[in-house]
């Protein structure tokens, strides 16, 4: 059924450095009816779910996470790289497929009782969503999964960040 979305994901070797095969999502993105047949996966599996807020990790992570939000009722918020954020923050270091980095969350961004949805483009490691995983904990609210457009299985993501509260929508 993902055929078509899958045939509109670009292997761009040796992207953003060699060696890295990088799953380039714009292609998805600008056909119309791919990009409403990927969002309606996404709300096809998570309507109902009890979700009150999804975060979205910077940058592609935003572009799914956001849509999502509005069709399924829940509040929206970000997970972004170090200085973007303007109110207080949270900091979770994590190493990458490619070098080191940080994400932050404002510290009102979730809180205790809330039942949160991690939501990104692609699924590598699970270093980036392990961190973000951990930021929710943080605030003392409740992960319910992460969820990811692309899961690179060779990379065992899953493994890392526990494979019941992974879901992707298309695996390699
Ligand atoms: P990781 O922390 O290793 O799971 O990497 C996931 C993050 O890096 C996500 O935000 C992805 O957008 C990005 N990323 C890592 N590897 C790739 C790849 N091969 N293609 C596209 N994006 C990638």
């Amino acid at each position: 059924m993902m055929d078509a979305v899958r045939a509109r994901i670009r292997d761009v070797p040796d992207f953003p450095q060699k060696g890295i095969v990088f799953k380039d999502i714009t292609p998805a993105l600008s056909d119309p009816a791919i990009f409403r047949e990927v969002i309606d996966a996404f709300i096809a599996r998570w309507k109902g779910e009890r979700i009150h807020k999804i975060v979205g990790i910077e940058s592609r992570g935003f572009l799914f996470a956001a849509p999502l939000a509005y069709a399924l009722g829940a509040g929206l918020t970000v997970a972004r790289k170090p200085g973007k954020l303007p109110w207080q923050t949270i900091r979770e270091v994590y190493a990458l497929e490619y070098g080191e980095n940080a994400l932050e969350l404002h510290v009102d961004a979730v809180g205790p009782g809330e039942r949160v949805l991690v939501v990104d483009d692609v699924l590598a490691t699970g270093g980036t969503a392990d961190a973000v995983g951990r930021l929710v904990a943080r605030q003392g609210a409740e992960l319910v999964s992460f969820s990811f457009l692309v899961e690179l299985s060779f990379l065992h993501g899953a493994r890392r960040l526990g494979p019941e509260r992974v879901h992707s929508l298309i695996t390699y």
